[in-house]
């Protein structure tokens, strides 16, 4: 076991060893933050534990002077890529150091009030922000089950997935530029629309807006342009993962996908939550890729890292206008786990770069849509109201198929298991705003 998710360590911050805590001293995530009222160009990088921020920014000169020249070059800064470009070896320095920091046998930054008052600060007076700057994004298409369930509501129920679904982690290019984190806000796209098949389409605001429940991983250095990643390796390259809402026109992306796939049906806004769990948080819930017998054999390139699925519990959200006028708690819509997708991040990289393709520092790669075998476990409106035929009543006794504005989707994942410390990865949120034009 990785000696920093020994589940015996304890935190001297009582509150990050509350069994419902989503940071406790084993799972050490990195954000970008400002202090409430500060000006954002004074972003820089903490750690969450219990219930506050860790200001790595002052926190690693004073408690690190042997290593205080490190500590500006990564953490005074507004983003986490030079920290994901440092590398595996820094990555698991400084998570020795600061799981040092703030256990119970520790006493450097416990009993030094000045300096505790200083770096310790309240999650509530903190402003997070998108914790990477994202160069380039890759959705990929990862679960059998999402990809059964739109096949049969689109295609052939009885040859749901497309030939080459189990050869391969089917996915496409993203927009980059459109990452916002937690807590923005999303117009409704507008767009062009057929519903009816008609000659002529239509142009408005999009009617059928969706979610997505995704999980994304960020990566590291990367490779050399021409130089694919060995599956087997693929882990080496991956910092840590992160909630995601990948946001769907769905009225668009019908009209539009044919022959390339989507493009302005996704390109208005995909949502991640701002800390960044790192792979080696997750070590001890990591989890067999599933295959059944009759599941075809994979290329020899996708023929490795069988054991880096993860055991992740995820919740999705939805509270109206109305809901929150009321204070009715948020109807929970979806109840599903990350363990059963077909194809591993691991997988989907050595995929991505067989060509050759070049992964930087920062880079965000989406699962797909994350959806289980019941109709309880769907990762979609388009799944849980099955193409608007099932709506959904909520506690005011309104109706939905899709998204109205107003509506607020709120995504929440952790790993839990008895005798192991909770890792969670806090939330991912997005109201929807009303179309600007259109
Ligand atoms: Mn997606």
């Amino acid at each position: 076991m990785i000696e920093t998710n020994d589940p015996n360590l304890r935190c001297w911050l009582d509150e990050a060893n509350d069994a419902a805590c989503d940071f406790p001293i084993q799972n050490l995530p990195l954000g970008v933050f400002t202090r409430r009222g500060e000006d954002t160009d004074r972003r820089r990088v903490g750690v969450a534990i219990g219930r506050h921020v860790l200001d790595l920014s002052i926190a690693w000169p004073e408690l690190c002077p042997d290593l205080a020249g490190l500590g500006a070059s990564l953490f005074s800064q507004p983003t986490l890529n030079p920290f994901l470009a440092s590398g595996r070896r820094t990555w698991t320095l400084v998570r020795n150091r600061v799981s040092r920091w703030l256990r119970t046998t520790s006493a450097e930054l416990r009993d030094n009030g000045e300096l505790r008052v200083r770096c310790l600060i309240p999650m509530s007076e903190t402003v997070m922000h998108l914790p990477v700057e994202i160069g380039d994004y890759t959705d990929f298409y990862s679960s059998k089950e999402h990809a059964t369930n739109v096949g049969m509501m689109f295609r052939d129920p009885s040859n749901a997935l497309l030939p080459n679904w189990k050869h391969l982690p089917v996915g496409y290019h993203g927009r980059a530029s459109s990452v916002v984190v937690s807590g923005t806000g999303v117009h409704r796209p507008c767009g062009q629309t057929n519903p009816e098949d008609a000659p002529a389409p239509n142009f408005g605001p999009c009617r059928l807006l969706d979610f997505e429940l995704e999980v994304g991983f960020i990566t590291g250095p990367g490779n050399e342009l021409g130089r694919p990643i060995d599956v087997n390796h693929a882990h080496e390259h991956i910092f840590g993962m992160v909630l995601v809402n990948d946001w769907s026109a769905r009225d668009i992306q019908k009209w539009e996908y044919v022959p390339l796939g989507p493009f302005t049906a996704k390109n208005f806004a995909t949502s991640i939550s701002p800390w960044v769990v790192p792979i080696d948080a997750l070590d001890p819930y990591r989890v067999r890729t599933p295959r059944t017998e009759g599941d075809p054999p994979v290329q020899k390139y996708l023929d490795g890292a069988w054991d880096w699925n993860f055991d992740l519990n995820l919740q999705v959200g939805l509270q109206s206008t109305q809901m929150r006028e009321r204070g009715d708690a948020p109807a929970i819509i979806s109840r599903n786990n990350f363990s059963l997708m077909y194809w591993n991040m691991c997988q989907q990289l050595a995929h991505q770069t067989i060509t050759g393709c070049n992964v930087r520092p920062g880079d965000l790669y989406a699962s797909g849509t994350v959806s289980g075998t019941t109709p309880d476990s769907r990762g979609s409106m388009l799944e849980i109201c099955w193409k608007g035929t099932q709506p959904l009543t909520l506690s005011t006794g309104e109706q939905r198929k899709f998204l109205a504005d107003g509506d607020t989707i709120i995504m929440t994942g952790a790993c839990h298991r008895p005798g192991l410390p909770r890792i969670g990865f806090g939330e991912v949120r997005g109201t929807i705003l009303p179309a600007i034009g259109g």
